[in-house]
């Protein structure tokens, strides 16, 4: 079986900071942390924001999480109530309105395009505004779509008077344009981020939220009851990936551009239809409909009959339905390889 379905690097964490968590454990670093951090990584952590979007980050409002996901968790928790709404885009992220959901609020849906690059509208995401609003969540670069977020678009969102959730986990991973943080718009904002994907560190579970002041505490609470603290030796891993993996990241990503290159033309040239080029993350969520309106049923069937991977559009939300995701973690020999038996397949049913 090939795998274009799976979202996280295909590569292994880069030497040096393998070199730094074990350096870490053998220096004793395995003890508990406090529960937003080691000072070091924060400060590391507010260093990159600033040097990187030109914010000023004040590294007491940096929360160190064991990943995105728990840094998602702890920010939604802080905020929602019973039927409390948050707004996000269709598609999105699998995950996102199970967060919401199981904290008792309720996922808005903001539909969007694939004419319009997957964009949310600000027009739009306003009407949907009420007194239950709590938040607006977004992810830029886009897990499932690959697409980045429009600065005026960021900037719109940002301008509708309510708390945003900016998921950045992709930054880093950008290939046309330049990727912007929520930071650089509004400081009403909690920025997430983390070390999966940047660095290829899925498994080492590490990742931060910067958040207004005021929710440093009810955070640190959180963390304090129900997590303790982050991995000691795995934030000492993080900072070296903050502060010495220029060059391994570059390689990395120039890897991954390579492969959305050729996947797009490919992808296009079996007759998937594809509006706007995605320039970002790993992925590309391609129109299928020409072949199937059921994206279960058809990334079901490609797994049966060619042994290749790829995610059905349903599962990021309605306004996929009929697309699939393909994700470009994997050797381009055998996307290569995955993409002929795609091809072969669309051939022999469709024609
Ligand atoms: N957010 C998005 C948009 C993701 O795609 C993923 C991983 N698939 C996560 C968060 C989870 O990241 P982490 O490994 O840091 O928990």
């Amino acid at each position: 079986m090939i795998h274009l379905e799976v979202g996280e690097p295909d590569f292994d964490t880069p030497p040096n900071i393998i070199q730094a968590g074990v350096e870490a454990l053998r220096a004793g670093k395995t003890h508990y942390t406090p529960s937003v951090g080691i000072h070091e990584l924060r400060e590391a952590i507010a260093c990159r924001y600033e040097n990187t979007y030109g914010v000023d980050v004040d590294p007491g409002c940096v929360v160190v999480t064991s990943g995105c996901s728990p840094a998602l968790l702890l920010a939604l928790a802080a905020i929602i109530d019973d039927g409390s709404e948050v707004i996000l885009s269709d598609p999105h992220y699998a995950c996102y309105p199970n967060f919401i959901s199981f904290l008792g609020g309720v996922p808005v849906f903001a539909p969007t395009t694939a004419a319009d690059g997957f964009q949310m509208d600000p027009d739009y995401v306003k009407t949907l505004i009420n007194n239950k609003t709590k938040a607006i969540l977004i992810n830029s670069p886009s897990n499932p779509t690959g697409a980045l977020l429009a600065p005026e678009r960021l900037q719109a969102l940002a301008s509708l008077g309510v708390l945003v959730i900016s998921d950045e986990i992709y930054h880093g991973l950008v290939y046309e344009g330049r990727e912007r943080s929520i930071l650089e718009f509004t400081d009403k904002s909690f920025a997430i981020n983390g070390f999966s994907k940047l660095y290829a560190m899925t498994g080492w579970r590490l990742g931060y939220v910067i958040c207004p002041p005021e929710f440093v505490r009810p955070l640190q609470k959180m963390i304090q009851n129900f997590f303790i603290s982050p991995a000691d030796f795995v934030q000492w891993a993080g900072l070296e990936a903050l502060t010495n993996s220029s060059q391994a990241t570059v390689i990395m990503k120039n890897t991954f551009n390579e492969r959305r290159v050729y996947m797009l033309k490919r992808l296009r040239d079996i007759g998937f239809q594809i509006d706007v080029d995605p320039t970002a993350a790993f992925y590309i969520l391609a129109d299928a409909r020409r072949f199937s309106r059921d994206s279960y049923t058809l990334a079901f069937d490609i797994l049966e009959q060619t042994a290749v991977g790829v995610a059905p559009g349903i599962d990021f939300g309605q306004s996929a339905e009929g697309y699939l995701r393909f994700s470009y973690t994997n050797s381009l020999e055998l996307i290569k390889k995955a993409l002929d038996r795609i091809e072969l397949y669309i051939r022999q049913r469709y024609g």
